[in-house]
């Protein structure tokens, strides 16, 4: 009875480990139940860790690395100085804040009553 006990534990903890490496946890853990814990975990060391992959990590820009174009609006890293789908020139950001676009922008005041607005047809809408 033990065996069968450890032998979900450990395959829960595969699972575990495999959605750590960027891989589908779910399918490890079917995958440890079928073949063995013991065998699931080697073939997990062996391969490749998908969370450290510069490639995903590429496919996934977030504004902690990534800046929006201006041109067109597209993801493109802070350092880069041209812009890579539309070959814009652009100026690398040196962790500053991103002027605001003056003439065009919105005054404070008027964001504020637009969030207020925004919160008060919420409040309506949510109420019934
Ligand atoms: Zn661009």
């Amino acid at each position: 009875m033990e065996i069968i006990i450890f032998w979900v534990l450990a395959s829960i903890a595969i699972g575990v480990w495999a959605g750590n490496k960027g891989r589908s946890g779910f399918a490890w853990f079917i995958l440890a139940v079928l073949i063995s814990p013991i065998l699931a975990a080697i073939f997990l060391a062996a391969s490749s860790d998908l969370s450290k992959n510069p490639v995903a990590a590429l496919e996934a820009p977030s504004p902690k690395t990534h800046v929006t174009c201006p041109d067109c609006a597209e993801m493109v890293k802070k350092e880069a100085r041209v812009c890579k789908h539309c070959g814009c020139k652009l100026t690398p950001v040196v962790e500053a804040p991103v002027p605001t676009v003056g003439g065009t922008g919105l005054t404070g005041r008027q964001i504020i009553g637009i969030v207020l607005a925004l919160l008060l047809a919420y409040g309506i809408f949510s109420g019934r």
